[in-house]
């Protein structure tokens, strides 16, 4: 937040509202004042004048109203001295004229020499009319502001007026006094504005401090700091406000840690879990991902945030991000290469707005490489078996028809069919059997009787009675390097694992091969191979001979009787004694069927 200029600041907006209002109250109250004042001192003024003049009015009638008998000159001395008393009110009083009935001035004191002169003034006639008459002037000469008085001379038992009195008087003085109550009035309007001002700044300081430690707290608060408080100055509506600042704080701080432990709980629950999640906003781009779908798309979480998920699915170019998410809520992702295959499903959810419109989308990713193959393999083993029973069935199929043409009549014919269909039959029989051990095996149905077995002897018989019926061109070679070890088997099952490895053996080792027996201890474990020196198994087949109805050369293993099922099962039996089978070879130099039976226990140390 940007710092907030000086005279825009509520700092310095209430310092000055602070003294527009002093000085506007000043102002009223001067003008109020000074009008008052002046209106107060003028009539002062003007009264303190018209009381002496009237005394003097008094004074004079008295004179101008003696018996004719009077001495004239004795009664202009009398009014003479009486004008010469007449007060000076400090200077104030300028000029004094005592004018008898006739306008004629008979006394006179100032500056205007006119005595014995007839006065023309307006107010002294208005006065010998009988009124009396005022004025303020400004004298032409200084320009000082005069008052102006002409008062008529009555007396008792006359209706006219027997003279009269004009007094001219400067109020400079008053207009003086006013205009030096004006500079104190002045002087104190400046030193109140000062203080006011000051204090204006320091009562601005007490309002704007704690507002301005609020400001700074909403800027820590911003940045996520929760655990600092705002002073509380007083009990006032900012103290208050301050008290109600904390507690939102406090209650901010609280829906913080709740969303915060919140947001924790999810980011935990979201790397904990299996399947993969990626959020995106609703342009599409990635604003999520959890650990697994790092792992399962194999992309670091850095490099795809902010990029579109239809680039990160390979899709951007098969689709828009609006037929993404107006088509199917679950798609297959195939990141399959040559080497390996690999498939995730994507099940996607919307997050939708208050109106309706979408806010982002999640999609939970599954791998289901394993259930695909699964599901292929379950394919692929329904189009063999059909084969399988298709060609013995196409077989029996022909030959029943060449029998029904005539040829059982041929005696030459007829029992060499009947030994392709008996052949054909029992390869059909032994097909049907060992799908249906294999079908048991998978259901976990092994029904295995299992025995203490001593297997040396075990093996020794089921060599001699493969030695009793071989070729005599095939030798057999025993190394078998113990005496005695005991396994726990089922004897049945394993006679049908090594009677298949050593009938393989016999199918495809040459004329004057060997075939050797070999059994010894290694570790707590019973190893048995046989090694023969036929046509071997290519290297990159060796692991597939264990799949179902794999067979490297097909049309001679077919030729050979067999079903391409006898390894397949000859792997589950073992396994399901705990053991290992693989096969090692090379294409041409011979093979060797190993597998492994879990110790029981030896006799003696024999070998080691
Ligand atoms: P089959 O009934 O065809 O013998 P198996 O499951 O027993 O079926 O063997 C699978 C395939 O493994 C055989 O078809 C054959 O190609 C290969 N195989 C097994 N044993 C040997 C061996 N000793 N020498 C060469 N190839 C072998």
């Amino acid at each position: 937040m940007t710092k907030v200029p000086f005279f825009k600041s509520i700092h310095v907006k209430f310092t000055l509202m602070y003294v527009l209002l002093i000085v506007i109250a000043i102002q009223i109250i001067s003008v109020y004042f000074i009008q008052q004042l002046e209106d107060r001192f003028k009539t002062n003024f003007q009264n303190s004048i018209i009381e002496r003049v009237e005394l003097l009015v008094y004074n004079v009638g008295q004179e101008l109203s003696k018996a004719s008998d009077t001495d004239p000159a004795e009664i202009d001395d009398n009014i003479e001295a009486l004008v010469a008393n007449f007060p000076t009110l400090n200077n104030a009083i300028r000029e004094v004229q005592v004018i008898d009935s006739d306008g004629e001035v008979l006394v006179t004191r100032g500056n205007i020499d006119s005595g014995g002169e007839r006065t023309n003034d307006v107010r002294v006639k208005q006065a010998l009319l009988g009124s009396q008459d005022s004025d303020i002037l400004r004298d032409p000469s200084n320009g000082d502001r005069l008052f102006v008085l002409a008062m008529p001379v009555l007396v008792s038992g006359k209706d006219t007026a027997i003279g009269a009195i004009y007094v001219e008087a400067s109020m400079e003085e008053v207009y003086e006094q006013l205009t030096e109550i004006n500079t104190i009035l002045v002087t104190a309007t400046i030193i109140a504005l000062i203080i006011t001002a000051l204090l204006g700044v320091f009562l601005a300081r007490t309002i704007t401090r704690p507002m301005s430690d609020m400001r700074n707290h909403a800027l820590i608060m911003a940045r996520g700091d929760f655990s600092r408080k705002v002073k509380v100055y007083g009990d006032d509506e900012i103290g208050q406000l301050a008290s109600a600042f904390n507690d939102l704080t406090r209650k901010l701080q609280e829906a913080n840690a709740i969303t915060e432990g919140e947001r924790k709980k999810l980011s935990s629950i979201l790397s904990f879990m299996t399947d993969g999640v990626v959020a995106t906003d609703s342009d599409g781009m990635i604003i999520l991902m959890n650990d697994r779908a790092e792992e399962m798309l194999n992309v670091s979480r850095q490099n795809v945030l902010g990029t579109s998920i239809l680039k990160l699915f390979r899709l951007s170019e098969q689709m828009s991000w609006s037929e993404f998410y107006s088509g199917p809520e679950s798609i297959l992702l195939d990141f399959s290469d040559e080497e390996e295959t690999y498939i995730l499903r994507s099940s996607h959810s919307f997050i939708l707005k208050e109106d309706g419109s979408i806010n982002g989308l999640i999609a939970v990713l599954h791998d289901i490489t394993e259930q695909e193959q699964i599901e292929e393999e379950r394919r692929e083993f329904v189009v063999n078996v059909s084969h399988e029973l298709r060609t013995p069935l196409t077989t029996l199929k022909s030959y029943i028809e060449a029998l029904q043409a005539g040829a059982w009549e041929d005696k030459e014919l007829a029992p060499r069919f009947l030994a392709v269909l008996g052949d054909e039959t029992d390869r059909m029989i032994r097909l049907v059997n060992d799908l249906l051990q294999l079908s048991k095996m998978d259901k976990n149905e092994y029904d295995f009787q299992i025995e203490e077995v001593e297997f040396i002897d075990y093996f020794n018989k089921i060599i001699d009675r493969f030695e009793m019926s071989k070729q005599e061109t095939i030798d057999f070679v025993r190394d078998l390097q113990m005496n005695a070890a005991y396994v726990q088997i089922d004897k049945d099952k394993m006679t049908q694992v090594i009677d298949n490895i050593i009938s393989n053996a016999l199918k495809y080792s040459p004329e004057g091969g060997s075939i050797t027996f070999r059994c010894w201890q290694q570790g707590k474990r019973l190893r048995i191979s046989i090694i023969d020196e036929g046509v071997g198994i290519p290297k990159a087949n060796l692991s597939k001979i264990f799949d179902r109805f794999y067979r490297v050369d097909r049309a001679r293993s077919r030729q050979l009787g067999g079903t391409g099922l006898g390894l397949a099962i000859a792997k589950d039996i073992i396994h399901a004694h705990g053991g290992d089978i693989w096969a090692e070879s090379e294409w041409g130099k011979g093979a060797t069927i190993s597998f492994t039976l879990p110790f029981k226990k030896m006799s003696g140390a024999d070998y080691e």
